[in-house]
């Protein structure tokens, strides 16, 4: 901190007191380089956090709030409380990193929602049917089919490569069916 006498940077702190309601902290700093006597007191960042919500009003961020929604989705589903406090710190945090003190529902909702799917499912659409706010059946089925899409890649590749190789034999079932005897042919001599 700056010396008010000699506007050297290089100061200690000599006594540390908080005040009565522990709002402020008063310190005493001695400068290093003319050795004066200095007060500074510090103050806890108490300025909000706010949530934009849909309808563009806004409220006061809430650990508790969040909290007890990711409760709610996970009742009776195996999920540790630890791991919703979890991703809570992740939400703040990155409320935090912002520039500006606020973020809406949705980006919120959004960071919630994906490190809850790794979680549980169920939970998941339950999370999601209160932050997006299912007005229809499609809004629904986006979200359940959004879980479908990263489970499972080989599947996915599965189903891709099935009307390719349905269209083989269709086009020309000869050497189609004939490629299929010699790949099944060949596998069991592999075995004694
Ligand atoms: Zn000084």
């Amino acid at each position: 901190m700056k010396c008010p006498f000699c506007s050297e940077n290089r100061d200690r702190v000599v006594d540390s007191r908080e005040s009565r309601d522990g709002a402020t902290i008063r310190r005493r700093r001695e400068c290093v380089s003319c050795g004066r006597r200095f007060t500074s007191y510090e103050q806890i960042d108490d300025i909000p956090y706010m949530v934009v919500k849909h309808d563009g009003s806004r409220e006061e961020f809430s650990r508790k709030k969040l909290l007890s929604g990711l409760l709610k989705a996970c009742e009776k589903r195996p999920v540790a409380t630890r791991s919703l406090e979890a991703i809570v710190d992740e939400a703040e945090t990155m409320l935090h990193e912002r520039e500006e003190r606020e973020i809406s529902t949705h980006d919120i909702g959004a960071c919630v929602m994906e490190k809850l799917r790794e979680l549980d499912q169920v939970a998941y659409v339950r999370f999601a049917s209160v932050y997006r706010r299912f007005e229809d059946l499609d809004a629904f089925m986006d979200v359940v089919k959004s879980l479908l899409q990263p489970v499972a890649p080989a599947a996915a590749r599965a189903a891709a490569a099935r009307p390719a190789a349905a269209a083989v034999p269709s086009a020309s079932p000869g050497p189609a069916g004939a490629a299929a005897k010699t790949a099944g042919a060949g596998k069991p001599p592999e075995s004694p």
